[in-house]
């Protein structure tokens, strides 16, 4: 029987990450997802005989925007190589990527990572550092379609709109030691990148992709075990299911004195399992060298700073500042930052309310709940970030009842109208006048009198349904507190 316990995986990861520029890496045609098949052509991306490469700028601006957010140095001088292999998709005969000298290196990035329970519950959370080994840019390569097409059975299809949309790759150090740290990371890169507003970091669309690298060796020692490459990770869920099995996998296999063989192995979701693809011997030799149509990559130090200072607060660190400045537990947080758009509809209710519990609660609970249903994000909803405050302000005032409350967003979700003018238009005032609700208690009373009778006998648990009376009688507009107390006085006053 394998023991877990007595051994420790290492992952390192590499991340393909689809720039968001309008044309593509090398050539002026549209990046534009969904377009017919093969609309976005030019002799460039087709790697027509003669056609040179030109470097579009934005991507060269996007990709350092993600290397800063990453904590990378960049290289003021960079060099394109050209990475050979043959693929039906790849016209060229070879792909252009970086090689020994790359746009940025040495990154690193402080997060908080769990191990999961049974139900996928994170168990504790602490703060670990992941390093970065480079970010480079590259073009992407086209697509082969083998199915779902005319003739399919006996033809293959190829797809060009892809081809030369730019990439970038950023490869971590085999810092990870589990899956789920592997995917608290994967998902942090996403959410930085997204902060930076330079990838759409959609995994199961394919504008984000991971490969995995895992090797497993017993605890204490410091050499690495063989490792596997994964691919096919389509999916955060994949990812970490398939890290999960790859490294029990090899614990099994060195617990029954084998081998672990260095190949490449595919994840099925639908068996659960992963599979050989190529073994080593298979491995692809790419006989990089430099790009020879296009001149070194040269940025300055002006540059680097103009862009370091256009950056956003980066998704850790804001998480981190909610907690502290708001007092939020580090669930609440993480989910009020999971986006810059929620984080600032966030920030911009407290503003007004000065109250970031309730601001927190209402977006948590009952905002997002409805968004949820219809479909759209909190932040798109019609109730803006000004009105959810003038809705916390009724509460905060008395005006209304934090239950009338929730029927008054309903309302507001629904039509986009002010709190205010919602609860005077349907008469939701809170009724805090005593005078007015004595009367109504005396009523429910008078009607409920065998009941006031147990209830004078002890039979105090009644006091709840005569609570549930009041409410019915005034819609549920009476101030709880004082109802409770005029009660409790006209009750024991006999
Ligand atoms: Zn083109």
């Amino acid at each position: 029987m394998a023991r877990r316990e007595e051994y420790e995986a290492v992952i390192g990861l590499e991340v393909h990450a689809q720039l968001k520029t309008r044309s593509k890496i090398f050539c002026w045609c549209s990046t534009q997802f969904g377009d017919a098949p093969n609309q976005n052509t030019c002799p460039v991306c087709l790697g027509l005989p003669g056609a040179l490469p030109v470097l579009n700028r934005e991507a060269v601006r996007m990709a350092a925007k993600a290397a800063l957010a990453l904590g990378c140095q960049i290289n003021r001088v960079s060099v394109f190589s050209r990475k050979n292999y043959f693929y039906p998709d790849l016209p060229k005969g070879y792909q252009i990527s970086q090689y020994d000298q790359p746009f940025s290196e040495h990154g690193e990035v402080e997060i908080d990572t769990a191990e999961r329970d049974e139900h996928g519950r994170p168990i504790a959370w602490r703060r670990k550092r992941f390093r970065i080994r480079r970010l480079h840019l590259e073009e992407d390569a086209g697509k082969s379609i083998h199915d779902g097409m005319p003739d399919s059975d006996r033809a293959s299809y190829i797809e060009f709109n892809r081809s030369g949309v730019p990439l970038i790759e950023i490869v971590s150090e085999p810092d990870f030691r589990s899956s789920w740290e592997a995917y608290d990371y994967m998902q942090y890169l996403r959410q930085a990148l997204q902060y930076v507003d330079v990838c759409e970091g959609n995994m199961e669309e394919g504008n984000l992709r991971c490969d995995a690298n895992v090797s497993v060796r017993r605890r204490g020692t410091t050499t690495f075990g063989t490792k596997v490459e994964l691919k096919n990770l389509n999916s955060f869920r994949f990812l970490q299911r398939a890290l999960e099995y790859e490294i029990n996998r090899q614990i099994e296999v060195l617990e029954n004195g084998g081998e672990i063989m260095q190949e490449t192995r595919l994840w099925s979701e639908a068996e659960g399992r992963t599979y050989v693809m190529r073994s080593k011997e298979e491995a692809h030799d790419y006989r990089y060298f430099p790009e020879p149509d296009l001149p070194p990559l040269v940025v300055s130090e002006e540059w680097i700073e103009e862009i370091r200072r256009e950056l956003p607060e980066l998704p850790n660190h804001r998480k981190w500042r909610f907690m502290q400045q708001y007092g939020l537990s580090i669930e609440d947080a993480a989910t009020l930052t999971s986006t810059r758009a929620l984080a600032d509809y966030y920030e911009a209710v407290v503003r007004e309310t000065s109250d970031p519990r309730a601001s927190a609660n209402w977006i948590l609970s009952e905002l997002m709940g409805l968004a949820k249903a219809a479909g759209i994000e909190p932040f798109a909803s019609p109730v803006t970030p000004s009105k959810l405050a003038g809705l916390i302000r009724l509460i905060a005032e008395g005006t209304i009842s934090g239950k009338i409350a929730k029927t008054v967003l309903d309302e507001m979700f629904r039509t986009g109208q002010p709190a205010e003018t919602i609860v005077r238009e349907r008469g939701l005032v809170q009724i805090t006048d005593a005078t007015h609700l004595e009367a109504v208690i005396r009523r429910v009373l008078e009607a409920n009198a065998a009941y006031v009778e147990q209830y004078r006998a002890g039979k105090e648990k009644l006091f709840g349904y005569f609570v549930g009376q009041v409410m019915r009688e005034t819609q549920g507009r009476a101030n709880p507190q004082l109802v409770n107390d005029l009660l409790r006085k006209l009750l024991t006053e006999g």
